[in-house]
């Protein structure tokens, strides 16, 4: 595989990219880093979790830069343009290793672990820091847990270990109770805003975004981006073709399967929890204002009770789901819920 360059490693995506600056909602974690390193006090171990989209991987890259940069400034940020700085960026520099899964739902692997352990173990080539950044840290097997287990008890001198995890609770205590924790959760819904005024096109929605994205603005960033917000339209279009008993539960399931389900049944959720209080009369939409009027469409369809136990299927559905539950089988099953649950004020018929 080519090794990208250093202007195209800058370039590349630049919210997650190689860059000495924090984000802007990260000055007070980035400022408690830089004075322990001042007083020599860094752990050899840093755990980094928050929800996914905060900027965990942003403010770890933005350390190790610091770490190994020579001509780090006095507020203890990296240069950005040494060679050092560069290298890191370009991802060539032989103090720092960033490892992650080879594949979406892929595991870290023992063998991943123990190329990590052995380079933490030798002397650091360029003499300072020796960084391996981790991520995501509970895609680690229980092998690759126990091989970091000897680094973690016994670091060499000058190295760092940065642990990057969405589920903390999710790594095995022996591992969690060697490393510090720094928690990074999601920022004040207005510095999120602000900052992602400034890296959207002018016609998108920031906060419609903001919201969808739980409030995370990297993952707001990520929808804007990605197919995602065209995957939440086909839903709801689908879903109320089917609320009106049109539409085709097997082939949207066979569709949808592969796509990026853990959101699909978030939009779903949180659409059909906002129907629950349109039909209660109460409560702001959480689902997107854009889905305002569809949802006003649905709401005299459906009955309340029914619906408050369709949310239950749907809560269950995202659990089954985390535990490997057939995608497939799962979607239909909650598809053809939904249209039932719509069936009785269509007359009372059955699919
Ligand atoms: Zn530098």
């Amino acid at each position: 595989m080519r090794v990208p360059s250093a202007a195209e490693a800058w370039d590349l995506r630049p919210e997650e990219a190689w860059s000495p600056e924090p984000l802007p909602w990260q000055e007070a974690a980035w400022e408690a880093l830089a004075a322990r390193r001042r007083a020599g006090r860094l752990p050899h171990a840093l755990l980094l979790a928050g929800p996914h989209g905060v900027g965990k991987g942003r403010l770890a890259r933005a350390l190790a830069l610091a770490l190994l940069c020579p001509g780090a400034g006095a507020d203890g940020r990296a240069c950005g343009v040494c060679p050092a700085c560069r290298q890191a960026a370009a991802g060539s520099h032989p103090d720092l290793l960033v490892l992650e899964p080879e594949g979406r739902g892929r595991p870290l692997t023992v063998d991943q672990v123990r190329g990590a352990t052995e380079r933490l173990a030798t002397t650091a080539q360029y003499g300072g820091w020796r960084v391996v950044l981790l991520a995501p840290a509970e895609a680690m097997n229980l092998h690759a847990a126990n091989a970091l287990l000897k680094t973690l008890e016994e670091p060499g001198e000058g190295s760092l270990l940065l642990l990057l995890s969405e589920a903390p609770g999710r790594l095995p205590a022996t591992v969690r109770s060697r490393c510090q924790r720094l928690d990074l959760p999601r920022p004040p819904r207005e510095a999120a805003l602000a900052w992602l005024r400034g890296q959207l096109p002018n016609e998108a929605d920031p906060a419609l975004l903001l919201d969808l994205a739980g409030g995370a603005p990297l993952a707001a960033l990520e929808l804007a981006r990605g197919e995602a917000l065209a995957l939440r339209r086909e839903l709801w279009r689908e879903l109320e073709a089917l609320a009106r008993g049109e539409g085709d539960a097997l082939a949207a399931a066979e569709r949808w399967h592969r796509a990026d389900l853990p959101a699909l049944l978030r939009w779903w959720w949180l659409g059909a929890a906002d129907l629950a209080r349109l039909r209660a009369g109460a409560g702001a939409p959480r689902a997107g204002a854009d889905l305002r009027p569809l949802l006003g469409r649905l709401a005299p369809l459906v009955e309340a009770r029914r619906l408050h136990d369709f949310l239950q299927e749907l809560a269950r559905g995202r659990r089954r789901l985390e535990g490997q539950a057939n995608a497939r089988l799962l979607l239909e099953e909650l598809l053809l819920g939904w249209r039932e649950l719509f069936a009785q004020t269509r007359g009372g018929r059955s699919p």
